[in-house]
């Protein structure tokens, strides 16, 4: 089954439902190794993108849907994680463009795409304790899905996945960039709060793949 904008907006709705649910966890690991307010950014930035969702065209594409999420990341969220996460928004949909249905190989490009943008935007590499240490394993993982014969909603599993144990995998590091890497050894045994929100998010999109799956399920099952 072919991913589209009732899977886009569901995906928005439960990246921004993710996001409030974990704001204080997400505070509290950027408060250990950064200056706390990770949650809050990141909350900010979805409570504008929910606020926005309903006035979008009922025709508007995933890409365009994905596009408003990365604009109004960029616009409405403070700190280095509203940039860096909208600019990756801002290249997965660019990978979606005006398609109307998502394939296996559709969402492995939007997955690959988005961690380019992270990557263009932080210059990161694997292993600096940054979100790119989830987007990386996600990307591969992806791939390797959708090159097996996975549907688009288990590839997007297999994304939220490797991108859940790409955050755990940040806990030993030191960070090499962004604010932790202030810390030098400080940093080692705490997990990167933007991989950690990377992987929520990642994990909303399979969800919501997921929601839209169950529901065309009872609609055929009523027919
Ligand atoms: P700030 O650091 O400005 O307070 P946030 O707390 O919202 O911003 O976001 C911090 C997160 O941003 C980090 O946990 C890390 O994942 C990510 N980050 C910081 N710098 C970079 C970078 N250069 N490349 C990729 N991700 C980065
Ligand atoms: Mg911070």
């Amino acid at each position: 089954m072919t991913l589209d904008s009732t899977w886009a907006r569901r995906f928005v709705e439960r990246a921004a439902d993710t996001v409030s649910e974990n704001r204080t966890a997400l505070v509290e690991l950027d408060r250990e190794i950064g200056d706390g307010d990770h949650g809050e950014n990141l909350e900010r930035g979805f409570s504008a993108v929910r606020a926005k969702l309903a006035s979008q065209p009922d025709d508007a594409t995933p890409g365009a849907l994905l596009k408003m999420v990365a604009t109004t990341l960029i616009s409405t969220v403070g700190g280095a994680s509203g940039p860096l996460l909208g600019t990756a928004f801002l290249k997965g949909a660019g990978a979606l463009g005006d398609a109307t249905e998502i394939d296996s190989a559709g969402v492995a490009a939007f997955v690959a795409a988005a961690r380019d943008g992270a990557v263009l935007r932080g210059k990161a590499e694997v292993g600096d304790k940054t979100m790119v240490d989830a987007w990386t394993p996600a990307t591969d993982a992806a791939r390797a899905a959708a090159d097996g014969g996975s549907e688009p909603a288990a590839v997007l599993r297999a994304a939220a996945d490797a991108a859940a144990a790409g955050a755990e995998s940040t806990e030993p590091l030191v960070a090499r960039k962004g604010r932790a890497s202030y810390l030098g050894e400080r940093a080692v045994g705490h997990r990167d709060p933007g991989a950690q929100s990377s992987a929520l998010i990642l994990a909303a999109a399979a969800d919501a793949a997921d929601d839209v799956a169950a529901a065309a399920t009872t609609t055929s099952g009523e027919a």
